[in-house]
């Protein structure tokens, strides 16, 4: 590969948002067969919005007041929803004790000098849910709503469903891909109802739910043994997905760590932006080579 080719393949995906870090990033680009997705803040918004509180017993005012002393310590985009929900209802603000965030799990602390937690089932060891509100959940999860379980004081206080609507662009975005000759393929935390449902709503060939965001960059070598693969995440765990692959995209809007860890950057956080950038590594490599 001449190295004027290279950089006349990037300097034109510069002026376009598409920031790659060099020539080798460009060619391993060119030999891409599968594309790999985070969920949250990748093929979603990563605005999610609380649509539903079901409580098991107290007020919605309350199950939010322990829910938001919780989430405020919290950075994940979850929290964000549950916070802004109190804040629209006008909750009056306290605070949590010994808050320990639990990682692709969800958080625990104390409320009123309670222990609570709040955050999916893995955090439920104690507690055994009845059918009826397993079947209340998955109503939830089916229509891509994340079920985040609030226990206070060893009881199970409430579900909250939250709901994060996919980028305008993604399903156009994953269509391309598919048509360009890709697999496509989501990696999630989040639960395999919701990923599934979230999957459909934009065409995604394969779900791959309930990854722990320690075993993502496993999964990104397991599938890297088949063929090479291009991750694109925007979230501190994603980053050791990032560099695991045979190349990372990370999203301009993503965080510091996961810029670093990618040999391209999406300053538009667009996925067509994925499309044009796997494109053009073609149209380099094929007339250079
Ligand atoms: P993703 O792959 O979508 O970025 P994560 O691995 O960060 O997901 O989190 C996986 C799951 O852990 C979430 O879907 C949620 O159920 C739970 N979780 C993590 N952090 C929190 C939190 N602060 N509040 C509630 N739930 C949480
Ligand atoms: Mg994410």
């Amino acid at each position: 590969a001449t190295p004027t080719a290279l950089m006349v393949g990037t300097g034109r995906s510069a002026k376009l948002g598409i920031l790659i870090k060099n020539g080798e990033v460009l060619e391993a680009a060119h030999g891409i067969k599968a594309v790999v997705f985070d969920k949250t803040g990748t093929i979603t918004v990563g605005k999610p919005q609380v649509t539903d509180i079901i409580t098991f017993g107290d007020t919605e005012a309350n199950v939010l007041r322990v829910a938001a002393a919780m989430e405020a310590s919290s950075e994940h985009p979850l929290a964000a929803a549950v916070l802004d929900e109190a804040k629209e209802k006008g909750i009056p603000t306290v605070n949590a004790d010994h808050f320990e965030a639990i990682s692709g799990k969800g958080v625990q602390a104390q409320v009123d000098g309670k222990s609570a937690f709040i955050g999916n089932e893995r955090l439920l060891e104690d507690f055994d849910l009845t059918d009826a509100q397993k079947a209340q959940m998955q109503k939830l999860q089916a229509e891509a709503k994340t079920v985040v379980i609030v226990g206070y004081d060893k009881q199970l206080m409430a579900f909250i469903g939250i709901q994060d609507a996919p980028k305008a662009s993604s399903k156009a975005a994953i269509a391309a891909l598919k048509r360009d000759g890709y697999k496509t393929i989501m990696l999630t935390g989040d639960n395999h109802l919701v990923a599934e449902a979230v999957g459909k709503q934009v065409g995604i060939d394969t779900v791959i739910a309930d990854v722990l965001p320690q075993d993502k960059a496993d999964q990104i070598q397991t599938l890297k043994n088949q063929m090479p693969v291009a991750f694109v995440g925007d979230g501190i765990n994603d980053s050791p997905a990032l560099a695991t692959a045979t190349v990372g995209i990370a999203m301009g809007s993503g965080s510091d760590i996961a810029i670093e860890s990618g040999g391209i950057v999406l300053v538009k956080n667009d996925l067509e932006d994925v499309v044009t950038a796997l494109q053009l590594a073609k149209k380099t490599f094929n007339r250079i080579l």
